[in-house]
């Protein structure tokens, strides 16, 4: 329906992710500015459960069907590609996660509509939506006016704080039905689990990053000790997570996690595109590099060039005795 504004609701096993919040907040923004209706849209068998928090939309449209129980991309984009065309909503907002990544393309190409990847915010300019999208890895910002309606975006996490978009009242519900086989080619087998005991590095606080310059895996534990002093966590470029030196659940970057802590210390990483893409939005980014010229530095705060094998051990000594001083 024109002048409609939909947020997909991502939710993570029954619970709604901190992305859609943020998604939601923006596309309160983008309806107003249309003077539209914001719609939240939520796939699933019981999604019923899960509107409470999502007062933020003037709707939510309900979709429920036993085939929508977990996000394959394939299904979400089949039952989207057939109710979108009911309400031919102005724009479809696209949490984009690992989860959904997949899903904005697909659907898009279903629809022959434009699709706009990567976007770090959507604002209103002479009556129509007009997105800041990333491109090659974060080295190119564009701004990017769809052509024509409706239009998928794909929204990266960070574009409003969660708590604007959690509004902890019911919308007004609507429920639309759709029609989908029961075998797909794609097939959702279980989820992978953390490894007990992990952490999940995109709530920690302070986090010490570990690139190929860490050099052998045995070093890692010095960047665990600082990373214990501080109160924080150990993370690692892909190089270091690629050859098993982290778990995958503490990889950084356009392929891992985007982590936005108080403090990250980039320790031997060299600040790829794609790393960079992951932890740029932290507060305060301390590297340390023996190559001055090494990216990283561009994106620091605060830089030092030197041999970390020798600076991590003298920082996590300073630490514990400004904490043993306290
Ligand atoms: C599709 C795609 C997706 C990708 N996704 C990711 C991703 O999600 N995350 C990611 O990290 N990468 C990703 N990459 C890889 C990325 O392009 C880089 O190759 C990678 O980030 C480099 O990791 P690094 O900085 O640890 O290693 P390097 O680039 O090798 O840098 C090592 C750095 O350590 C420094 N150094 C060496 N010894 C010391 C020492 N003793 N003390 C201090 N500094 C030292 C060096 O000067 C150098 O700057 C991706 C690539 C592709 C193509």
């Amino acid at each position: 329906m024109a002048g409609e504004i939909w947020v997909l609701v991502e939710q993570w096993r029954g619970r709604i992710s901190d992305i859609t919040y943020e998604v939601l907040a923006l596309g309160r923004e983008v309806a107003e500015a249309l003077a539209g209706s914001l719609q939240a849209v939520v796939l699933g068998p019981g999604a019923g459960e899960s509107i409470f928090s999502l007062g933020a939309a003037d709707g939510a449209l309900m979709v429920e069907h036993s085939a929508l129980a977990e996000p394959v991309p394939e299904v979400y984009a089949l039952a989207l590609a057939q109710i979108i065309p009911q309400r031919q909503p102005q724009a479809l907002l696209i949490p984009q996660t690992n989860v959904t990544m997949e899903l904005g393309p697909l659907l898009a190409a279903r629809l022959a509509v434009p699709f706009l990847n990567s976007c770090r915010d959507v604002q209103v300019t002479d009556g129509r939506p007009v997105a800041r999208c990333i491109l090659y890895g974060g080295k190119v910002e564009a701004s990017v006016t769809p052509q024509s309606a409706p239009a998928v975006f794909g929204i990266l996490p960070g574009v409003r704080p969660p708590e604007q978009g959690r509004v902890e009242r019911a919308p007004a519900v609507r429920a639309l039905s759709v029609d989908l086989p029961t075998e797909f080619p794609l097939r959702f087998r279980g989820y992978t689990e953390l490894e007990a005991g992990d952490v999940d590095i995109t709530r920690e606080n302070v986090l010490v990053a570990v690139g190929r310059g860490i050099q052998r895996p045995e070093n890692v534990a010095l960047a665990e000790e600082l990373a214990a002093a501080l109160g924080g966590a150990v993370c690692g470029s892909r190089p270091v997570i690629d050859q098993r030196w982290l778990p995958p659940s503490r990889q950084v970057g356009t392929s891992g996690m985007i982590v936005k802590p108080q403090l990250y210390l980039a320790l031997g990483i060299s600040g790829a595109p794609e790393h960079a893409q992951g932890m740029k939005e932290a507060a305060l980014i301390v590297a340390i590099n023996t190559d001055p010229r090494a990216p990283i530095f561009d994106i620091a705060h605060y830089g030092v060039v030197g041999d970390l094998l020798e600076i991590v051990p003298a920082m996590t000594t300073r630490v514990k005795q400004g904490k043993q001083a306290a």
